[in-house]
């Protein structure tokens, strides 16, 4: 669990590029900004770069030129991203910016006149142009052989698979379709070869994401079945690795997905941004469920999958929000008894509807209300996770160091949830392993545990 800005933040992801430097390779750096989105974003970008024969550096000092992944989500985030863009003038001098604050060109120039370039969201081969101009490439086919996983950003056990761009809502609070576009779903099969891909690289964990994960496949004319989303899910469950959905968003159909997670085929964990339990609070965000309904879902979800693990993030002190609306969200989270929870404060966004609504509510008392909100979803998280000790669970290991294998739970998605630490007879463990554990402790976050089986 976190606090404000957002939760799904590599920060400064470092790019494992398994071979060095030659004399001479032109090289670029990249600070990666944002959700795990914009790291695929990221990884494209350098995957593209590798293969043209540049070199990627994790520093800024060993780079001809930088690129900034940005973020324009929260007007926090934009700060974010104007903060990083200034850090890389400061210690490279050449900066060519791209992502959702690219979609504001002004904006970044105003406050940063010396970048090179600024392009917008996915405009990948604007983005490769300008690396062009400013770095020109030096291609050497014997040598700047591309791994054939691509570029990863994440640990090479786990990989984000991005399934579609864009999002046909219309939540008020929320400028993606403005900056992303309407859903454009990528085809099944060109998800499906890339996942083989990766798993045969020895990619352990597939992480989906897009803006709306259960809508994909629904912008496609005359498609064959009504939810492809379930079909993908089936198919990506039969590669043998640990398929995790994130952005679920709760449509009644995801009643239909709980099923796979019940055999197995794809982890027991949703992912869905529920982000208010009042019924008037969502109408005024312009989200169409309600808070009754989805606890009828989540009593559903539980029946046909007891073990799975409900993550949701939710926004308090939206405009409007009374004290009343704000105890119904409580009480909610009471009820549906959440396992991760995050919780923004509402900031307005430029450009957001949400900011012209009225009844804004006081900084002190967005404040006040986030910290009682995650009182109880952390005290929720303390009993769920202390319910956990004595029971044997697989969990997947990330790192191992002299002091613990750090490991993840099938209820853990790597970034934004807690991890489970074995702190002893871990030392013939590597990442990317999966194996059995008791659980021996529990924290507010996190397991401690002892191996049982490596399997
Ligand atoms: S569903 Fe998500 S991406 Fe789409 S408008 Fe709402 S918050 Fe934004």
């Amino acid at each position: 669990m976190s606090a404000n800005p957002p939760d799904l933040r590599p920060d400064l992801a470092r790019a494992s590029v398994p071979d060095a430097r030659r004399a001479g390779q032109p090289t670029i750096g990249m600070v990666s900004l944002g959700c795990p989105k914009a790291l695929v974003d990221s990884e494209r970008i350098l995957t593209r770069l590798r293969a043209e024969g540049y070199a990627i550096s994790p520093d800024y000092g060993g780079a001809d030129a930088v690129i900034v992944n940005t973020c324009g989500f929260l007007d926090s985030a934009k700060a974010e991203s104007l903060d990083a863009i200034g850090e890389a003038l400061a210690e490279n001098g050449r900066v060519i910016v791209t992502g959702c604050l690219g979609a504001e060109p002004d904006y970044i120039t105003g406050a940063h006149p010396k970048v090179l370039a600024v392009t917008g969201p996915q405009q990948y081969e604007q983005v490769l142009d300008a690396v062009h101009g400013a770095v020109p490439p030096d291609p050497d086919p014997f040598v700047d052989l591309l791994p054939p996983q691509g570029v990863k950003l994440t640990p090479r056990h786990y990989s984000y698979l991005k399934i579609s761009e864009g999002c046909n809502h219309a939540c008020k609070f929320c400028i993606i379709p403005d900056m992303r576009g309407k859903l454009a779903s990528r085809p099944a099969r060109a998800v499906l070869r890339e996942a083989e891909k990766l798993v045969e690289n020895g990619v352990k964990e597939l992480l989906v994401i897009s803006q709306d994960t259960s809508a994909y496949g629904t912008d496609w004319k005359g498609r064959e079945t009504k939810f492809p989303i379930l079909d993908l899910a089936r198919d990506l469950g039969s590669l043998g690795a640990w398929v995790r959905l994130h952005y679920v968003y709760p449509y009644p159909h995801v009643r239909d997905l709980v099923p796979l997670m019940a055999e197995g085929l794809v982890l027991p964990y949703l992912d869905v941004p529920f982000q208010h339990a009042h019924p008037a609070t969502l109408k005024r965000m312009a989200r169409p469920a309600a808070g009754e309904r989805t606890l009828e879902e989540i009593a559903a979800w539980r029946r046909i999958c007891p073990d799975i693990a409900l993550r949701s993030t939710f926004i308090v002190g939206f405009p409007g929000e009374t004290e009343a609306e704000f105890q119904v969200l409580l009480d909610w989270l009471d009820e549906a008894q959440l396992d991760r929870v995050g919780c923004f404060q509402y900031e307005d966004v430029e450009g957001a509807r949400s900011n012209a609504l009225e009844g804004h509510v006081a900084d002190e008392v967005k404040e006040e209300r986030w910290h009682r909100f995650m009182e109880k979803a952390q005290a929720i998280s303390e009993a769920k996770l202390a319910a956990k000790v004595g029971k044997r669970l697989q969990v997947i290991v990330d790192e191992v160091d002299d002091e613990a294998a750090t490991c993840r739970t099938m209820a853990d998605a790597p970034e934004i949830d807690g991890n489970l630490f074995i702190d002893e007879g871990f030392g013939d463990l590597s990442s990317g392993d999966i194996v059995t554990v008791e659980v021996d402790e529990a924290g507010e976050y996190d397991l401690w545990g002892r191996l049982k089986d490596r399997s």
